[in-house]
């Protein structure tokens, strides 16, 4: 969510609130300082987008401090985080070492089999959308466990309905039973009753 200071923002959905390391800048701080008060809020049910993008224009040192502090936070609010890695997930993995509590999705996750195993082994969730159409994602798919696994749209054009669609055929599955399972996981992730 875009979120401008000082603007009465009307929490009628659940949200996420974090420094996205595109928007991470030498002010990031500031910024976090002002959003602090709404992570309090009910409707605020994780910290994220954050993380690490190795192909943004903010140094890394930057994206790391904001990343670290995020944690922090998640961990003393005991909020879930949303994670958005580019080409940093050496760096990310290792940084999480240091937050053993930290409920963790890595999301918009678009890569091989063996990665997908070595994050969820650590407990992790993984969150698939549009790249779902790639075969490449679908046979991560099938061979990480589904408890771990979150469907998202993202930014993206593609409807959610067209994502579980994708899903369901991949591990041909019954969509209801797909359904049931990934609103499972969400409870589990969130720590929260979907009401729908
Ligand atoms: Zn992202």
């Amino acid at each position: 969510m875009q979120y401008e200071s000082g603007y009465a923002y009307p929490f009628t959905q659940n949200y996420s609130i974090g420094l996205h390391p595109w928007h991470v800048n030498s002010q990031w701080q500031n910024a976090w300082e002002q959003y602090l008060p709404l992570l309090n809020n009910k409707h605020i049910w994780a910290v994220g987008e954050c993380g690490l993008d190795a192909l943004c224009k903010t140094p890394i040192e930057i994206q790391t401090e904001a990343f670290r502090v995020q944690i922090e936070t998640a961990c003393k609010l005991q909020l879930p985080l949303i994670i958005h890695c580019v080409k940093s997930f050496d760096k990310v993995l290792g940084i999480l070492k240091d937050y053993p509590k930290v409920h963790a999705a890595f999301h918009g996750f678009n890569k091989n089999v063996s990665l997908a195993q070595q994050i969820t082994k650590r407990g992790y969730y993984l969150s698939f959308g549009e790249a779902l159409a790639h075969p490449r994602n679908q046979e991560t798919l099938k061979h990480i466990n589904l408890k771990q696994v979150l469907l998202e749209t993202d930014y993206a054009t593609i409807q959610i309905e067209k994502v579980y669609t994708l899903a369901a055929q991949t591990l041909a599955m019954q969509l209801d039973r797909l359904q049931e399972q990934i609103f499972d996981n969400c409870e589990h992730f969130f720590g929260k009753k979907l009401i729908l």
